[in-house]
């Protein structure tokens, strides 16, 4: 802008408006999904009187099924308000691969929660990495990266899904199969120098789920060598220690700042016994996506003007969180929970209600409340982030 003529300026500035203009009038549902609205226009699904529900059974939903294989989908089409981030619960049986495709329009992130995977992906630079992965174990695929999903060994898999746009799924997933089945033989042969009935008998459409032989335990050779990428999608998640350890409960956290390419989703595996729960806070910078792995939690939601709602999360059930929303997650079942959660970013923030109190200073805190500063000295004087049933820990470790 510095060097730009004033008339220049104005002409870009008039432009810009009919862009804004235009994108107003448009459908609620481009508008919504437009990022440069964020924080600045109310999205309209969260600007009535109550908070929208924010809570889906993704397990109890049907999903694409091939074989003994699924994919259930949570995207805005179940889940509403999931804008920013979608999620997949798939299972694949063996000798099962979800087929060569990319994501046009998210980063696809991974947490195994049974069984074995292998996945290969390719980046714009021609390199392709192939992994193998167990429970506990995460993987990050860039926007756009070609990549396979495949069960290893003869016991089926069962892994979670995330991506980085509640809209990834319609019309942004790319498989091979539906590609090379749509064009014109005469062209493919021309792309890769073989006879076009090379080309016979392939499938006409998405095959979405291929199914052949288990694949061998030994990685194969990829036809042009091995040419590996500089940062791994492999991250053994589970295999660390939690990032924060408390009566209670625990949490495994990684973003971009222990897994380099995870540059647009932060991962967590959350562990709650019976009656604990993680404190109300909430996140400057991301939206919040939660899947159930074991249990049952209360999560309560936050939405200023005196908007409050609370849904109780069963095993296999999608919560949502919007970016800034104040929320909390209490285990309200007889049995330790988990829960998976997943951040639109590489680079995980909170502010813990009792943090944000701890931060102020008594007289600050008797004028807001209207009450004696005494009180607040019985308030804790750091950070809770997980409460046990009985309370938060007076001493022990601070949040990391
Ligand atoms: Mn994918
Ligand atoms: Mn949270």
């Amino acid at each position: 802008m510095l060097d730009m003529p004033r008339r220049d300026f104005m002409a870009a500035a008039a432009a810009f408006a009919a862009v804004t203009t235009a994108t107003l009038a448009g459908t609620k549902r481009a508008e919504a999904g437009d990022p440069s609205f964020m924080n600045n226009v109310p999205d309209p699904l969260l600007a009535d009187k109550e908070l929208p529900t924010f809570k889906f059974a993704l397990e109890k939903s049907e999903g694409r099924v091939i074989g003994k294989s699924y994919g259930k989908e949570a995207t805005v089409v179940q889940l509403p308000i999931s804008k920013g981030i979608a999620g997949v619960s798939m299972r694949l049986e063996p000798g099962a691969m979800r087929e060569l495709h990319w994501h046009a329009t998210a980063a696809e992130w991974a947490f195994v929660i049974e069984g074995r995977v292998r996945t290969t992906v390719i980046d714009p630079q021609g390199n392709a990495e192939t992994n193998d992965f167990g429970p506990g174990d995460v993987w990050y695929f860039p926007r756009g990266h070609g990549h396979m999903l495949e069960c290893l060994g003869d016991k089926p898999t069962h892994f979670i899904l995330i991506f980085d746009n509640g809209y990834f799924s319609e019309f942004g997933t790319f498989s091979i199969s539906d590609w090379i089945g749509h064009t014109p033989k005469p062209l493919l042969a021309k792309n890769f120098g073989v006879p076009e009935s090379a080309f016979d008998g392939f499938p006409k459409d998405e095959v979405y789920f291929a199914r052949g032989a288990v694949p061998p335990e030994e990685q194969s050779i990829p036809l042009q060598g091995r040419k590996l990428p500089p940062q791994t999608h492999k991250f053994e998640l589970l295999e660390q220690n939690p990032h924060a350890l408390f009566k209670g409960g625990r949490e495994w956290r990684v973003d971009s700042t222990r897994f380099p390419i995870s540059k647009t989703i932060t991962g967590v595996i959350l562990d709650l016994d019976p009656g604990a729960m993680r404190e109300l806070h909430w996140h400057p910078t991301a939206d919040e996506w939660q899947y159930v792995i074991e249990g049952q939690v209360s999560v309560t939601m936050f939405g200023s003007h005196g908007r409050y709602r609370t849904e109780t999360l069963d095993k296999g059930d999608v919560g949502y969180i919007p970016q800034g929303y104040g929320h909390s997650i209490e285990n309200v079942g007889d049995t330790p929970c988990r829960v998976l959660i997943g951040f639109n970013t590489g680079v995980y923030e909170t502010i813990d209600l009792s943090q944000w109190i701890a931060g102020n200073p008594l007289d600050v805190l008797a004028t807001n409340f209207g009450k004696p500063a005494a009180l607040f000295e019985t308030f804790p004087h750091r950070d809770v982030f997980i409460a046990d049933k009985d309370g938060p820990e007076k001493t022990g470790p601070q949040r990391p």
